[in-house]
């Protein structure tokens, strides 16, 4: 008797089971054709009232993800991707705010293009394929600069003036460039003469200088001082002035940086001129023409 009825339960467990999968693919067969048979009116209706609905679920998601997303960079965990909502404006080419439906909207057709569906949501896998584009369009060739390709620029163009001769030089169209940059920034910004941003903190280093600089900070890691073909070997990099502690990567640092006029304006502005940004570090760009 007991068995019976524990046979039965099984059954009936299994019975129900077995509907609900047969009922999955019968709903989505049915939807296909309901939407090819009946009138177009009524599959509109249906589109535009689910979609509004996935939108804002993918905001809502996208707000968590900003500040909780755990992920790894230069053998550091890191947490969110807020500090980098500028940069994420300028690729998505949207000006609204990451926790809008049209920002999921815009992260939806970027992951369309890149091939990692349309969720809307910058979770770890989207998130990491961002990470990737953004690397990707960094300079190439790292080939250090002959003493031929280099300029030195005068102290006034440093955030330190003071900054010894062999430690001023740049790549030469690299400089020119930045020349350009400058002027235009300086006019949008209405920059004075006498202040800081946009200056140049560092240029072209050489190997013996980098290995010197890493002597003296052990612990920078992967993501800081670079180990083996450093972009500022070829005078193409520069470390620009855009506020805070100039080249500290700590999180409320680089949060106190991403927001000023002066790093805004590189976002938008220095790939008109040849510059490219490293994502990561606010103050570090690449002349990458
Ligand atoms: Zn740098």
């Amino acid at each position: 008797m007991k068995s019976r009825i524990h046979l039965l339960v099984i059954i009936s467990a299994f019975a129900a089971v077995a509907s609900v999968v047969a009922f999955a693919p019968r709903g989505s067969r049915g939807q296909t054709r309901t939407s090819s048979r009946k009138p177009p009116v009524k599959s509109t209706v249906l589109t535009e009232a689910t979609k509004p609905q996935s939108a804002s679920a993918a905001a809502a998601q996208n707000q968590l993800l900003r500040n909780e997303l755990t992920w790894t960079f230069g053998g550091k965990q890191q947490r969110g991707w807020y500090l980098y909502d500028e940069l994420l404006a300028q690729t998505l080419d949207t000006d609204h705010a990451p926790a809008t439906d049209d920002f999921a909207e815009a992260v939806s057709k970027w992951q369309k293009r890149r091939g990692l569906g349309n969720s809307g949501v910058l979770d770890q896998n989207s998130w990491m394929a961002m990470v990737s584009q953004w690397q990707g369009n960094r300079l190439k060739n790292r080939a250090s600069a002959t003493p031929d390709q280099l300029v030195t620029a005068p102290p006034s163009d440093f955030y330190d003036p003071s900054r010894a001769a062999e430690l001023r030089q740049v790549e030469r169209a690299t400089y020119d460039a930045y020349l350009k940059m400058i002027a235009a920034a300086t006019a949008d910004l209405k920059l004075s003469a006498n202040q800081k941003y946009l200056k140049i903190i560092s240029a072209f280093r050489s190997r013996e200088y980098q290995d010197m600089l890493r002597s003296k900070s052990p612990n920078a890691g992967s993501a800081g001082l670079a180990v083996n073909n450093s972009p500022h070997f070829t005078g193409r990099a520069l470390d620009l002035y855009v506020g805070g502690d100039p080249v500290d990567t700590k999180d409320a640092n680089r949060a106190i940086q991403v927001n000023t006029p002066a790093y805004k304006w590189l976002v938008r502005n220095a790939e008109r001129f040849g510059f490219r940004p490293y994502f990561y570090e606010p103050w570090h760009w690449e002349y990458v023409k």
